[in-house]
């Protein structure tokens, strides 16, 4: 029980001397900052296969939205043979030299 009064005390101090260490130590800060690069990497490398496959998976699933989206774009690129004004972005014909609603020059 006594013990107590003594331990808790000294630990406290350690605490205390330990943040002002890495309040001033610049080293001691880059010490600890390695050793937690370390960890992160040693984690990625762990979790390497894992996020592989996890990121195909979802490139597997957003492939078939791309790929829609990418079929209407076009089809509505191609369709009527319609572009868009450069300038107001309504929608003109395909061969038009000037827009029909701002009349600048394509
Ligand atoms: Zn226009």
């Amino acid at each position: 029980m006594f013990a107590m009064f003594i331990i808790v005390p000294i630990f406290i101090v350690l605490v205390f001397v330990f943040v002002l260490l890495l309040m001033f130590s610049p080293k001691l800060k880059g010490k600890l900052m390695s050793k937690q690069i370390k960890a992160t990497r040693y984690m990625m490398d762990e979790s390497k296969d894992d996020i592989e496959s996890i990121s195909s998976n979802m490139a597997d699933a957003t492939k078939d939205g791309i790929e829609t989206t990418t079929r209407a774009i076009r089809k509505g690129l191609t369709e009527n043979g319609g572009i868009y004004c450069k300038y107001c972005g309504s929608k003109i014909d395909k061969d038009s030299i000037f827009c029909k609603k701002c009349g600048k020059e394509q």
